[in-house]
């Protein structure tokens, strides 16, 4: 792999520019049974740059029919897949690791023009992309194991067989890396695929399937379709073939997936949205929570489901935290995503921006106080870039404290002690993540227990073990992803019982009488 040094923005530029041209040049198309399908005379829409809403090239919309044959060509791959030895699977999926770390630049590059990520974050993607397939790939061999449970007359064991072709659809905020994550255990398992990516950041999708073909993957193991999710997403659920769907998308989609699949009883994993709670005791490391707390909301431009979008501050160490915290925030580099130094980078589309800039008026309303940003920054150009906001004064009942932002956006709460943070932490909706600061080991322990989250953290920021279990509750998901977890939700679990033949069977229809 090539080492990625750190370019300056004007070489990232150039190199992305290099990059994206042959997108202004040729539609982005389905990838259906090994073929890169005809993009003449299909529908198109326009994908649009995030830093000056210019066009970076046009995207199929793909129609019900479209994913029709995709779903055919998962359930016709389905078989020979499964059936393949799991070192056979584990060598294929490395070989795809290795060639995303081959593309590692050109993957940092169209993502972070893409989607608005700054570069500083993009860089490691493919990295990171490959690690997900390494990890998955070395499991593949036993993803079929399970359990022997022993009775006195009877011996059970369960295996794992693949559940069938699966469905993954995606959203746009990284959408290589859930891309990567999602699919990697799908494939180990024995499951073949078809990915659905936002129709807002497509091109990453693109470049993993055209991997996947390179690394050799037969016909139909994998396949890409592109458009919108009501129209070609609602009909991977509702396709027959396909036995469950993994989204990563927001909680109303979540419900949609759930109905859409419901005459088809598809198995559904669901990772949804977050309000999460970061809490920051007086007896915690304060510089240390700062820097957690500043980057955990303001890194990937705050379009992050894990991110800490409730800062709840004990009152004693509150003037101090936010006084610290506001100079922070009111020095992040705001601008473009390829600029090396760039902190916090635009959001996603327009449609969004106006979303999240809306808030700005909701949180005056409310009597939240804006402490930092609050304003667009039009200087930056035609892009959508938000300044970097903080509220203060808030409660816990108001919107900018209840709805997820997806933005950089962060909502500051006071508490008084433990039960009252306790409260305010669990009064929400969402149930995805939720970070804690203490320097005391039995109140970290009593809240990570208390806290209804999926996810916990104490005295970190988002740290990732692929091996733990990834998700939510409450109304952020439905299942959890990682290590195992993942293979319970791509596979049936079977259970064989066989008999020591000591036992009596009943035996009816002998009686004389
Ligand atoms: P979204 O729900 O709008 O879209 C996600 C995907 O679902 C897209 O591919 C979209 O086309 C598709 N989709 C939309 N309607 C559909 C339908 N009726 N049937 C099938 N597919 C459909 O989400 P988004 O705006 O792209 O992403 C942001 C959301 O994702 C946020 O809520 C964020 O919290 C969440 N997210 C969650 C996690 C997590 O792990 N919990 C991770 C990243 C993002």
């Amino acid at each position: 792999m090539p080492p990625f040094e750190q370019p300056t923005a004007a070489e990232n530029q150039q190199r992305a520019r290099d990059y994206l041209q042959r997108f202004k040049q040729q539609p982005v198309g389905h990838y259906i049974a090994g073929q890169w399908c005809a993009t003449e005379g299909a529908e198109l829409f326009a994908n649009i740059n995030p830093a000056d809403n210019s066009p970076m090239g046009k995207v199929v919309a793909g129609t019900p029919e479209d994913m029709d044959r995709a779903c055919t060509a998962a359930a016709e791959a389905f078989p020979e897949w499964a059936a393949l030895p799991g070192a056979q699977r584990k060598k294929l999926l490395n070989r795809l690791a290795d060639l995303l770390e081959a593309r590692a630049d050109e993957i940092a590059l169209v993502e972070s023009s893409d989607c608005g990520q700054p570069i500083r974050f993009m860089k490691q993607a493919a990295v990171r992309g490959a690690a997900n397939f390494r990890f998955f790939a070395d499991k593949a061999p036993e993803a079929g194991n399970g359990l022997s449970l022993l009775q006195p007359e009877h011996t059970n064991y369960t295996l794992r067989a693949p559940i069938g072709p699966v469905g993954i659809i995606t959203p746009w905020n990284t959408p290589f890396m859930l891309a990567t994550w999602k699919i990697a255990p799908a494939l180990a398992a024995g499951c073949t695929v078809v990915h659905k990516p936002a129709e807002l950041s497509p091109l990453s999708a693109h470049l993993l399937a055209e991997i996947s073909a390179d690394a050799g993957l037969p016909v139909g193991v994998w396949n890409t379709v592109h458009g919108y999710g009501e129209t070609v997403g609602r009909r991977l659920c509702e396709h027959p073939a396909i036995k469950a769907i993994a989204l990563v998308g927001e909680t109303t989609t979540g419900s949609q997936v759930i109905r859409q699949g419901a005459d088809t009883l598809k198995r559904v994993h669901l990772e949804l949205g977050g309000k999460n709670p970061v809490i920051v005791f007086d007896d915690a490391d304060f510089d240390r929570a700062l820097d957690a707390v500043v980057f955990m909301i303001y890194s990937l431009n705050g379009q992050r489901c894990t991110s800490s979008s409730r800062l709840l501050i004990q009152n004693s160490i509150r003037e101090r935290f936010l006084a610290a915290l506001t100079q922070r925030v009111g020095q992040l580099v705001v601008g473009d995503p390829l600029d090396p130094n760039t902190e916090v980078g635009p959001l996603i589309h327009r449609g969004h921006f106006d979303k999240v800039m809306g808030y700005m008026a909701t949180a005056a309303q409310e009597g939240a106080v804006i402490a930092a940003g609050g304003v667009a920054r039009d200087d930056l150009g035609d892009g959508n870039y938000v300044a970097p906001t903080l509220f203060v004064d808030a409660d816990n009942s108001m919107r900018v404290a209840r709805e997820e932002i997806f933005g950089p956006v962060l909502t500051a709460i006071g508490f008084e002690d433990e039960a009252e943070a306790l409260r305010i932490a669990n009064d929400s909706d969402y149930g995805l993540a939720g970070y804690i600061w203490t320097g005391d080991t039995g109140r970290a322990l009593r809240m990570a227990q208390g806290v209804q989250a999926g996810m916990l953290w104490v005295n970190s920021e988002n740290n990732r073990n692929l091996p733990s279990p990834f998700g939510g509750m409450k109304m952020s998901g439905i299942g959890r992803d990682g290590g195992d977890y993942s293979f319970d939700f791509y596979m049936e679990t079977k259970n064989i019982c066989i008999a020591h033949d000591t036992h009596r069977v009943p035996a009816l229809g002998k009686s004389t009488d």
